[in-house]
């Protein structure tokens, strides 16, 4: 059996490993490489250690689309087998993957027209709907906990990561020969107590465990303090008739922000402000999660049991349609805007980032993660002034960040996590997903929680097991 790391090696995007067991491969994850447009085009495109032709299955952790946005592609190139995952991943990509395609096909347009002025050749987007089309009749899903033999060398099982709806550890028992091998990989690991859902689950005792370690050596506010936070930006912006505008992942952060808000006012902490969650994808994916109630945790079930839907109350109201999106700039204070994207890249976040930033009485909330040199980081930064569609704008809104939401383990809950498995069993711990300072940092903490074998690592490096 070998074990081939492709994509988040000493980085954080792009999930891909390739496992070989008695001659058949397997890919766990096939995640779109985001980063630098000239070099995200050239490793997403190719794929420079394998054939897809030659790849029999894939597994999927979770819906990201750092972990599913190059399977289109994949097809694209030749792969035909089946692709594993659970019940609400398989939901959640489809509708990931063709908003990705649209990205795709809009990115390349817009390159291209730069090309075609310079006389330059054309690009191809990488792909695009009707490409995305061609992966979801591949795709079988698998209950958690249910043990499902892909063939006679690899039983697979799911557990529960508590990242995002769906989102799973993937346990394999692998039969080479007679000698049995457990093998895990974390996907991205959640953290307890997130809104919504269950805790990262416990897997059986393993051999060989891929862990992710994107805060490996950082850590996050505590998860408890967020409803209270949330509620002081509520009654500042009531106070100050101002709008809160909050840039946010569709999938996921929307949906535990709402819930959030909905048991702030089923609580009575403050009075309640018109909420808007202004973004297609974001409603679509809403629509979603109601459909898979069996990825909740008790606190949410019991909360259904009483309120009903806790994605919907009085005062929210999603928008689909451009001209109600519009319309919110004519509306008075207090209220809260949820749109996409996260990180105010794109989206119609951008309008109302535009419209309101410059007015004192506003609050900006930044709940994600915001990669570097994008405008979700500026103002995360406090920049005094920045560029929207290419205008120049002053901060003047107030900008008020959380990172209590994240939805990876920190630290502290990564060591909490994996010094639970069984250390005597454990011959290697591989970690991807992670900046090399942050797998370094957590790495070390492994070593003194007695952990013998610990990798890091690097791109196209093969472990023979
Ligand atoms: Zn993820
Ligand atoms: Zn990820």
């Amino acid at each position: 059996m070998k074990v081939q790391f492709i994509g988040a090696d000493r980085t954080v995007t792009g999930s891909m490993h390739k496992l070989t067991i008695n001659g058949k491969n397997y890919l766990l994850d096939c995640g779109l490489f985001q980063g630098k447009r000239k070099e995200a085009y050239d490793i997403n495109r190719n794929f420079p250690f394998f054939n897809p032709k030659d790849i029999d299955y894939l597994i999927l952790s979770h819906a990201h689309i750092d972990h599913c946005g190059n399977i289109p592609n994949l097809v694209k190139n030749g792969f035909n087998g089946p692709i594993y995952c659970t019940s609400a991943t398989k939901d959640l990509a489809k509708i990931m993957l063709k908003d990705s395609a649209h990205i795709q096909v809009k990115d390349v347009e817009y390159v291209n027209k730069k090309r075609a002025k310079q006389g330059k050749k054309l690009f191809e987007p990488l792909y695009d709907e009707k490409d995305a089309n061609l992966v979801y009749p591949l795709m079988r899903d698998i209950e958690y906990h249910k043990e499902v033999s892909i063939n006679d060398d690899v039983t697979l099982q799911f557990f529960d990561a508590g990242h995002i709806l769906g989102s799973s550890i993937i346990f394999l028992k692998v039969n080479e020969n007679g000698k049995i091998i457990n093998f895990a990989f974390s996907g991205d690991l959640g953290r307890p107590n997130l809104p919504l859902l269950k805790d990262p689950e416990a897997i059986p005792d393993t051999d060989y465990f891929i862990c992710e370690s994107t805060y490996g050596g950082r850590f996050h506010e505590k998860i408890e303090g967020s409803e209270a936070k949330l509620t002081e930006v509520i009654k500042k912006a009531i106070q100050q008739k101002g709008k809160i505008i909050v840039p946010a992942f569709s999938v996921g952060r929307t949906q535990e922000l709402v819930y959030s808000i909905h048991k702030i006012f089923e609580n009575k902490l403050t009075n309640r402000i018109p909420i808007y969650v202004d973004s297609p994808l974001s409603t679509n994916a809403t629509e979603i999660f109601r459909e898979h109630p069996e990825c909740f945790d008790d606190e949410t079930v019991n909360f259904i049991k009483k309120y009903n839907d806790p994605f919907g109350f009085n005062q929210l109201t999603y928008i689909t349609d451009v001209e109600d999106s519009k319309r919110l700039n004519d509306l008075p204070g207090p209220m809260m805007i949820i749109s996409a994207s996260g990180m105010a890249e794109t989206g119609r976040i951008l309008h109302h980032l535009a419209n309101n930033i410059e007015n004192s009485k506003n609050i900006i909330l930044m709940v994600g993660y915001c990669a570097e040199n994008t405008l979700g980081k500026k103002l995360i930064d406090k920049e005094s002034e920045v560029k929207i569609f290419g205008e120049e704008f002053k901060v003047k809104a107030e900008v008020i960040t959380m990172n209590s939401f994240s939805a990876h383990a920190d630290s502290n809950e990564l060591i909490d996590y994996t010094s639970k498995l069984n250390k005597d069993k454990m011959k290697n711990i591989f970690l991807v997903h992670g900046d090399y300072d942050q797998q370094l940092k957590y790495s070390a903490r492994l070593k003194i929680s007695g952990f013998k074998n610990i990798s890091i690592p690097s791109r196209g490096e093969v472990f023979e097991i």
